[in-house]
């Protein structure tokens, strides 16, 4: 594929967590085919192997890093391994998220942690391992992960909507603090997306009717339409661009 040079990745590497599957994995193969290397993150090393595997078999260049981003240790050695293979993370997309539906009446603390570690402390803790080292060498992309729930409160999943407003707001910080170091730190808020996250809503009838109708563009997102905005971000393009959040919804953050 021939890529515009200001959207050109060639030389530089991105560790995209949760990039097993889903919009992580759409992602990191839209990274790949504007020329990055990639970093492939999962907890579960058969679909890490399997995802790096599929990209090589295209012709990119792309390693597996199996680690679960709750793990401050895991994350701490991942960054060592790194260091000392001569890595350097260019890129670093904080994607890894999980979802849990329950009333916060019947929500116990331990789910509303993990909820809110899973989705918004790993993208500090990550950010700042990835942060350390790009401040080094004075350049870096970080583009977190957010969600239509980043602006806006729905029903059943306050721990996730917590987390994603944190996430608008984690992305703020890290361009205030970073942006003198040459690092751009922004956000892309998916809308209803086509992965398995969102599985269960998609075989339930009144679910996908109420997306469809509520969408401006009267459908699901397909998973590789979040590529262009994360390419844009994860390039020189997008140098002046710092603490902005891109919502890739067919509309949706609009209207609602
Ligand atoms: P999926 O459930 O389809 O995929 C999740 C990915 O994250 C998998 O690769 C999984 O790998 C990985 N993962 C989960 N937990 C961990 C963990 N603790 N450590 C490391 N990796 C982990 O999710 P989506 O692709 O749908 O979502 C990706 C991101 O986009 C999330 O942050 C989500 O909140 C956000 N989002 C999704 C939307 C949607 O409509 N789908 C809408 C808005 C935001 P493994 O199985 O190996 O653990």
């Amino acid at each position: 594929m021939t890529t515009f040079p200001l959207f050109s990745l060639h030389g530089r590497t991105a560790l995209v967590t949760g990039s097993s599957r889903g919009l992580g994995r759409a992602m990191a193969e839209g990274l790949a085919a504007a020329g990055a290397r990639l970093i492939i993150n999962g907890t579960n090393s058969t679909r890490v192997a399997e995802a790096v595997s599929a990209l090589r078999d295209s012709g990119h260049s792309a390693d597996g890093a199996t680690f679960d981003v709750n793990s401050e240790a895991e994350i701490v050695a991942a960054f060592q391994r790194f260091d000392a293979e001569g890595i350097a993370i260019d890129i670093l997309i904080n994607n890894a998220g999980i979802q849990f539906r329950k009333p916060m009446v019947d929500l116990a603390t331990a789910d509303w942690q993990r909820v809110i570690d899973t989705n918004l402390t790993s993208a500090f803790v990550i950010g700042r391992e990835a942060a350390t080292r790009m401040i080094s060498r004075g350049r870096g992309k970080i583009i977190n992960i957010g969600s239509l729930t980043s602006e806006l409160a729905r029903a059943t999943v306050a721990p996730y909507t917590v987390a994603k407003g944190g996430i608008k707001m984690l992305t703020r910080a890290m361009a205030a603090e970073w942006a003198q170091h040459g690092i751009q730190a922004n956000a892309i808020g998916p809308g209803y997306m086509l992965t398995d996250m969102n599985q269960a809503l998609v075989d339930n009838p009144e679910f996908d009717a109420w997306v469809k109708g509520r969408t401006p563009a009267k459908r699901w997102g397909r998973p590789e339409e979040l590529v262009g905005t994360a390419v844009f971000l994860a390039s020189s393009a997008s140098d002046y661009v710092n603490g902005q959040i891109i919502y890739v919804d067919g509309g949706m953050s609009v209207v609602l």
